[in-house]
């Protein structure tokens, strides 16, 4: 049976937990996480391990990425089941800071990312979002200082804002993205489907077949404007409410109206009964 993962609170206690490794030349990959664990995230934590001889997880639901009327009061908090589920895993540390620990008295620094964080996706409906990621990502980057961080292309704005922050501040970790990890019927494992009621469950998986067909209208030579309206309305009347259903270039986010001007990724977020969801494609 594999060893359950060490749980460290304090930032003086994750050093302490990673010196060994550092001392045994070992390289280390951290799969950050705001926790309530699923699939997907499994899955950056199983591409951590093909990449570093030791992995570890932080657990942390981040204040300074929720608006105060989003849900970080009811979002799911379940530290015993996750631990048993990166036992299994075989990851070799979990961080779970108290929010005291990461924003001590006094705290008032904060990372302000531009370009993809600025491309009117989820930064238009979501203000502060990645203003909290990219400052918590960077204080986890800090603390543990690892050779790799592993990201999901679910989030994709956000993968594009962490590999973007990495880079303009030279920080020395290797940013991967990992593929979005899907149920059956193609809905994104996400923490927050656990809100969808059985009705909205089965309504969810319109989302990503919309972004399918959408993406195969564009290959076969669909003008992207035309096949984004029709989308739309698909979303629309699969009884979503629709925020944005953008196609956007692959790497800066800007706008794309071709695939002459490079790769396309489709990206969408939508809300169906209270239940905010995203997804995003490549074309
Ligand atoms: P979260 O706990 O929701 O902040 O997600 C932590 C990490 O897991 C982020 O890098 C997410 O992009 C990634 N993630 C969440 N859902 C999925 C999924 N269905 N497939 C792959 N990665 C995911």
């Amino acid at each position: 049976m594999a060893s359950r993962p060490t749980v460290v609170r304090t930032v003086s206690a994750l050093r302490r937990a990673l010196a060994p490794f550092r001392k045994a030349g070992e390289r280390v990959a951290l799969v950050p996480t705001m926790g309530a664990l699923h699939g997907g995230h499994l899955a950056l934590v199983a591409h951590a391990r093909r990449r570093a001889r030791r992995v570890v997880v932080s657990i942390f639901v981040n204040p300074t990425q929720f608006a105060p009327l989003e849900d970080f009061d009811s979002y799911p908090r379940e530290l015993k089941k996750d631990i048993a589920a990166l036992t299994a895993a075989r990851a070799d540390l979990i961080w779970a800071p108290a929010a005291a620990m990461m924003y001590p008295e006094g705290f008032v620094t904060r990372i302000e990312p531009a370009g993809a964080a600025k491309a009117g996706l989820e930064d238009a409906f979501r203000p502060h979002f990645f203003g909290g990621v990219a400052t918590v990502v960077a204080k986890l980057f800090t603390q543990v200082a690892p050779d790799f961080a592993m990201f999901g292309e679910k989030d994709y704005q956000q993968l594009r804002v962490i590999t973007q922050m990495a880079k303009d501040l030279d920080l020395p970790v290797k940013v991967a993205g990992v593929p979005t990890v899907r149920e059956k019927d193609g809905l994104a494992l996400s923490s927050r489907n656990a809100y969808l009621s059985t009705g909205e469950r089965a309504a969810a998986p319109a989302l990503y077949r919309v972004l399918k067909t959408a993406a195969a209208r564009i290959r076969k030579g669909e003008t992207v404007e035309h096949v984004l309206d029709v989308s739309r309305i698909e979303i629309d009347v699969a009884g979503f409410t629709l925020d944005y259903l953008e196609a956007r270039h692959a790497h800066t986010l800007a706008p794309i109206a071709s695939r002459k001007d490079g790769p396309i990724r489709l990206l969408v977020a939508a809300t169906i009964g209270k239940t905010r969801l995203i997804d995003n494609l490549g074309v």
